[in-house]
């Protein structure tokens, strides 16, 4: 791995703290989605059938969700953890430069816009 970036330091400073940003964001949010996956009480006489089926959809919907927050926090973790070897910013397919305009959007991205599939 090169030891200099594409990137300016106040570039890599600006997309760190973003990914520090969306890290902290994605945590918040993941408590939210633990509380909608804690197991449903079978013994709920106050909740009716209805609202137990939206209970379950809501599960499904959030265990999905959830799929999506493991991802994007492993992504987020990953970037964050290639700025110390200088690595960030580097495709991890091609090796090429990410381009600023492209990780502005995408700070997590792992790969330039040409590997993306
Ligand atoms: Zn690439």
């Amino acid at each position: 791995m090169t030891s200099s970036s594409h990137l300016s330091r106040d570039q890599l400073d600006e997309l760190q703290a973003e990914l520090e940003r969306q890290l902290r964001r994605l945590q918040k949010s993941m408590k939210v989605t633990d509380q909608a996956l804690r197991p449903v009480e079978l013994d709920q006489s106050a909740v009716g059938r209805l609202s137990r089926m939206d209970t379950l959809q809501n599960q499904s919907l959030s265990r999905g969700l959830r799929e999506r927050e493991v991802v994007q926090l492993s992504q987020i973790r990953e970037a964050l953890a290639r700025f110390p070897d200088a690595a960030y910013g580097e495709c991890t397919v091609c090796g090429g430069p990410i381009r600023f305009e492209r990780l502005f959007v995408f700070p997590e991205a792992p790969e330039c816009a040409g590997c993306v599939t």
